[in-house]
């Protein structure tokens, strides 16, 4: 089994879905009292939020530099960042260090392929939906055409995130906005929804959409547990 390296406190709120999720996947493949071998580097999210707002990707990728060179000090094989928003820093991240980076993106779209599905929505923080970092990748390496919520929805979403979901609040009412966010996306051909921000899984459930949900956090949890197994 490979060490697995977190980088986590993006936030702890969904670190501690990635924690879970990944032990209960080894159990459920090995048994018995296995569990994984991994290392979390969980940073403090006010460092990260503040960079984010002023638009200062390159500081924060020099944070994430920091905290995957300090995984792979500690012996782990491979890092995993247990968010979308920050796999902006990716392209600054995998030449600083000489372990393989599991993209979230990567992950997610291979489900998608699997399920057969060519048009997603894609929902997240105002970064993920409108930088290309991680449409682009969904678009020019796997084919997949990607949809996002309108001006007012995006900025809605965005705020349940940090405001609501990266801070442990759950409110009905940003579920009944984000469930009329996803219909608009599913009305213009949507097949599926990327939940591609590792909280909104705590909100949506499978039950509460019409197509497929892709959660990224646990798709993501289960692809380290299936690369650390091999
Ligand atoms: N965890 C969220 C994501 O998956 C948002 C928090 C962040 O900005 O990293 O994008």
């Amino acid at each position: 089994m490979k060490t697995i390296g977190l980088i986590g406190g993006m936030s702890w709120e969904s670190s501690l879905e990635y924690y879970r999720i990944i032990n209960e996947t080894v159990k459920q493949k090995l048994g018995g009292f296995h569990s994984a071998k991994c290392l979390m580097y969980s940073v403090d999210f006010a460092e990260i939020e503040e960079l984010q707002r002023q638009d200062r990707w390159d500081d924060a990728a020099q944070m994430m530099i920091d905290a995957a060179q300090r995984l792979e000090r500690g012996g782990a094989e491979f890092v995993v960042i247990c968010t979308n928003t920050m796999h902006k820093s990716v392209d600054a991240m995998q030449p600083a260090i000489h372990i393989p980076l599991l993209h979230i993106a990567d992950a997610t779209a291979e489900k998608i392929e699997t399920a057969g599905l060519r048009k997603v929505g894609l929902l997240g923080t105002r970064f993920t939906m409108e930088h290309d970092f991680y449409k682009g990748r969904l678009v020019d390496r796997f084919g997949l055409a990607v949809v996002i919520p309108n001006r007012d929805e995006r900025e809605m979403i965005h705020r349940v995130i940090y405001d609501e979901l990266c801070l442990g609040i759950i409110k009905p009412e940003s579920r009944d906005a984000y469930i009329r966010a996803m219909d608009n996306l599913i009305q213009q051909g949507a097949e599926g929804i990327i939940l591609g921000c590792t909280e909104i899984e705590s909100l949506v459930r499978a039950e509460d959409s019409r197509v497929p949900l892709f959660p990224t956090a646990k798709i993501h949890a289960i692809a380290a547990v299936e690369y650390a197994l091999a």
